[in-house]
Order: C-alpha cells, then structure tokens, then sequence
C-alpha cells in the first residue's frame, strides 16, 4: 500500500471517484493540501465527507487527511487577508482535530515564478510557520529558486515539531541541510523525469524514516504519464521507482514511507 502525501484532488469535479480509483491502485490514505483559502475549505469539507463515509461503512475509499495554507503565489494580498483566512480556519478547525486537518501550508517561497513579490511571500510564510508551532500541525513547505531565504528563516523562526518540504527539487547538499534541521523530504513524479539526477542523488542520501513520497496532482505525472493529468493512482509509480533507486524491495520500502508518512503527519 502507499500513502500519497501531497495532492489537490479535492478542487476537482468529481474527486470520491478520483479518491476510489486511488484506493483500487492499492493507495490506503490521501492527503489533500490546500493552497488559498477557499482550497482549504475544499480540502476539509473534502476529508471530513471521507471520514462521515468510512464512518457509515464505506470501503470502497481511501483515508484522508487535509492541510489549510496558502501558497507563496497567493501571498501578495494587501494586509495579508489570505493568511488571516488561514488563521481563521486552523483556529476553527485545529484545536479538535476535526476534519482530520494535520498541517499547515504548502506555503514558502517561491522565486521562479515570482507571481507575488518576496517580501509578501516570507511575511505570509513567516505567519504560517507561527500557525504551525500554534497549533502543533505539520508545515508543509514549498520553495523554488529560494533555498537560501528558506533556510535564512526557518533558522531564524522557532519551528513546529514537524516540518516537510514537499516536492523535492533541491540536490544532495541541500537535502543535507534540510534533513539537519530534522526535516521530512517528500519526491514527487519528477525523481522519473530524465533530467532528473540531482533529484535522484538527493532520494538516494534521504534516509528511508525520513522520506516520504506524493504525486501533487493533479500536476507534475510520472514518467509515463509525464505531460497528462497526474491522479493520487500513481503514487505506486513513484513509491516503485524509488524503491528501486534505494536499492530496496517494494514491501519493505512501501512499509518504511507509509511509517515516515505516519511520523511527518501525526497521523491517526
Ligand atoms: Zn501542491
């Protein structure tokens, strides 16, 4: 079985039938970020529907699991009302884990696409790490072309128990860091993408109680589906390809990511 640790199913037309096909593609649990705030609305309207269903005896879906956050590309509102919204909602919905909400993010800094300006992006990233350690919940990172401003201010914050950075891209020198600082990494679809080595490097030095697998779909599908729509189904597509890469057998690397999915998340 597999965990897919990072995906946005719940903003889709019809995601209990994308969440079924998933559990028929032997994935046991979901968990659905969200990335503004009517997002994290969906995605815990989306996980507490799940919860009601296998509470009234449904097994034909997987289990799951929701963050509440907004991402470095929605950060730039003035008077950050976004991050207000996701304060709002965590302080609804955390204190009794209701929804089965479990982390905060993604948020961070993105510098690639650069859509809101930097000092927009680390204030509201700043105000989640705080919502975070608040709460107790785990902070969900997503950074691009800015590994020395994430790092400047994780240092520089007193930080959640848990802290993942999702998505992986950086090399072995920076996943070095981040596993420093106690981190969980979690490799998406790109680790299969040909040009792709670093990503690789970084898999093969991430020790396996560390490392977590996702698909950020409906973005970013393996290889072969590289370029189509990416659903939570191709997790095992992953979690294969770097068992594969760890020199592992299938069973026992997918027993070690679902137990480092188990630790990141706090789950229950
Ligand atoms: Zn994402």
């Amino acid at each position: 079985m597999w965990i897919d640790t990072h995906c946005h199913i719940h903003t889709e037309e019809d995601p209990l039938e994308v969440a079924r096909s998933a559990l028929n593609s032997q994935v046991e649990a979901l968990i659905c970020i969200g990335t503004d705030v009517v997002s994290s609305q969906q995605a815990l309207g989306f996980a507490a529907s799940i919860q009601t269903a296998i509470g009234a005896g449904a097994t034909d879906l997987p289990r799951a699991y929701c963050t509440i956050g907004l991402h470095p590309h929605d950060a730039s509102n003035e008077k950050m009302t976004g991050v207000e919204g996701i304060a709002h909602l965590a302080a609804l919905n955390a204190p009794s884990r209701y929804g089965n909400l479990v982390g905060i993010g993604e948020c961070g800094l993105d510098y690639y696409y650069e859509h809101s300006p930097r000092e927009a992006q680390q204030a509201a990233f700043i105000a989640q790490i705080e919502l975070a350690l608040r709460y107790d919940l785990t902070l969900v990172i997503h950074t691009r072309d800015a590994w020395d401003d994430t790092f400047a201010i994780l240092r520089g914050n007193p930080l959640p128990r848990r802290v993942l950075f999702h998505c992986f891209t950086g090399d072995k020198t920076v996943a070095s860091k981040a596993l420093d600082m106690g981190a969980f990494l979690s490799f998406s679809g790109m680790v299969t993408f040909k040009n792709a080595e670093e990503i690789r490097e970084a898999v093969r030095f991430t020790p396996i109680d560390r490392l977590l697998i996702e698909t950020d779909s409906p973005y970013l599908a393996p290889v072969p589906y590289r370029g189509k729509r990416n659903v939570p189904a191709y997790v095992g597509i992953v979690g294969e390809y770097v068992a594969n890469l760890k020199g592992l057998s299938i069973g026992e690397f997918s027993d070690a990511t679902i137990t480092a999915a188990y630790e990141c998340f706090s789950l229950k």
